[in-house]
C-alpha cells in the first residue's frame, strides 16, 4: 500500500483504499474483457450489470421503498437547484424552503426562478451557527414542499432529525447521504452529489417518489425533465460511466463494513472525538452551537487568523490535509466522511493538543 495521508479535504473527498485499488485495475482491463471499464459502451451487457448493480445496493443500504426511482444524473448537486423547481412548481404554487447556509441559498434563488419561495427560517444573521428546530418555523398548507440542507458542508451544521410536517421534505443530502440512518419514506425527493460521500465527481444521485415524475410543465426541456431520466433508467443519454461505477465500489464496500447502522456507530465515534476536544479546551472555538453540529465537517477557530494558518500548515506537515475551512467562515475544517478513517481523528486530536501546549493563546 502506498504511503497515504489522512485527507479531511470537504469534496472532493477521502475514498476507501480498496476501492482506489479496484477501480484502478478496472480502467485498465475490466472483468477481463481486455478493455477498460470506461472504453466500453453504456448499452453492453458488462456496464449495464454495472448501472444495475449500483442502484440495487444503494436501494437495500438507504432501504428505498418500491415507489421511488434512482437516478444517476450529470450537472452536479448544483443543477439539482433549479432542476426541482422546474419540476415540481410552476406559476402560483409555492415551496417552503428553510436557509441554513451556502447551499440552501444558492437554491432558494434557482426555485424563485421558478416559483413562489416563502423561506421559513433563515440563520443567516448569526453565520449560520445553527439549524431551525421544529417550532421555529411554520410551513404554509399550500406549500409544494419543505427543503433543506441535511448538513451544511460549509458552516458544519446538520438536522440532528428531520421535520415531522404534513407536507413533502426534499433535501439536499449531498454531504451526508449514508452517514446516518433515516426513513426515506417521508422524503419526495432527495439528491447528492456523489464527491463528499459517494464517490467521484461528475454524478447526482436523485431518489425521486414515482407520483412526482408527472408534475414537470409541458414545457420542461427534454434532459432536465426527471421524467425522462426515470423511464430509461438514467440510460436517456450517456450516463457518467466511471462515477456511477465508482460509487458501486463504494457502496459494496459499505456493505461490506456492515451498513448504514455500522457507518452511523464509527461517524458518531470519530465526530465525539474532535467536539471533545474542542469543549474541553477553550482553545478551539466551535463553529456550530452544540445541538445543530455536523457529523460529517467539524468546523472550529482558533484564537487568530495567524494561529489558524499556523495550525494548518503544521498539520499538513505531518500529513493531516485539507484542514482549511470555507472562505466564508474562515478557520479549520475537519471534513470526517464514512470514507475517513478513525486512526485520522486520532492523530488529529493528539495533533490539536500538542499544538495548543507550544502556541498557549
Ligand atoms: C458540495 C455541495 C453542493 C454542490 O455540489 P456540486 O456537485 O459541486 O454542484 C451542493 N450541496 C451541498 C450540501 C454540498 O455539500
Amino acid at each position: 500500500m502506498v504511503e497515504r495521508a489522512f485527507n479531511f479535504s470537504p469534496g472532493p473527498a477521502v475514498l476507501p483504499y480498496e476501492v482506489l485499488e479496484q477501480a484502478s485495475r478496472d480502467v485498465v482491463n475490466f472483468q477481463g474483457l481486455g478493455m477498460g471499464l470506461i472504453e466500453v459502451s453504456h448499452r453492453s451487457k458488462p456496464f449495464i450489470a454495472v448501472m444495475d448493480e449500483a442502484e440495487a445496493l444503494l436501494r437495500e443500504l438507504m432501504g428505498i421503498p418500491e415507489n421511488y426511482k434512482v437516478l444517476f444524473l450529470q450537472g452536479g448537486a448544483s443543477s439539482q437547484f433549479f432542476m426541482v423547481p422546474m419540476n415540481l412548481l410552476g406559476p402560483g404554487k409555492k415551496a417552503t424552503y428553510l436557509n441554513t447556509g451556502t447551499w440552501s441559498k444558492k437554491a432558494i434563488k434557482e426555485a424563485k426562478l421558478f416559483g413562489e419561495v416563502d423561506v421559513a427560517y433563515s440563520s443567516e444573521d448569526s453565520k449560520f451557527v445553527r439549524v431551525p428546530a421544529q417550532n421555529e418555523y411554520t410551513v404554509s398548507a399550500d406549500s409544494e414542499y419543505l427543503y433543506l440542507v441535511s448538513n451544511n458542508t460549509i458552516y458544519g451544521t446538520a438536522f440532528p432529525e428531520f421535520p415531522v410536517v404534513d407536507t413533502m421534505l426534499i433535501s439536499d443530502m449531498s454531504s451526508d447521504i449514508l452517514s446516518r440512518q433515516f426513513d426515506v419514506s417521508r422524503f419526495g425527493l432527495i439528491f447528492a452529489g456523489a464527491q463528499k460521500n459517494l464517490g467521484p465527481a461528475g454524478v447526482t444521485v436523485v431518489v425521486i417518489r414515482e407520483d412526482l415524475l408527472d408534475r414537470a410543465p409541458a414545457t420542461t426541456p427534454t434532459m432536465l425533465n426527471y421524467k425522462t431520466h426515470a423511464e430509461k433508467g438514467s440510460m436517456f443519454n450517456t450516463p457518467p460511466c466511471f462515477a456511477v461505477y465508482v460509487v458501486g465500489l463504494v457502496l459494496k464496500w459499505l456493505k461490506k463494513i456492515g451498513g448504514v447502522p455500522a457507518i452511523e456507530k464509527i461517524n458518531r465515534e470519530k465526530a465525539a472525538m474532535l467536539y471533545a476536544k474542542i469543549d474541553e479546551s477553550g482553545y478551539y472555538r466551535g463553529h456550530a452551537e452544540p445541538a445543530s453540529r455536523s457529523l460529517m465537517n467539524v468546523t472550529f477557530n482558533l484564537a487568530t487568523p495567524e494561529l489558524e494558518a499556523k495550525f494548518i500548515a503544521e498539520a499538513t506537515a505531518i500529513g493531516l490535509n485539507g484542514l482549511k475551512g470555507h472562505r466564508s467562515v474562515g478557520g479549520c475544517r475537519a471534513s470526517i466522511y464514512n470514507a475517513f478513517p478513525i486512526e485520522g481523528v486520532v492523530k488529529l486530536v493528539e495533533f490539536m493538543r500538542q499544538f495548543e501546549l507550544a502556541n498557549p493563546a
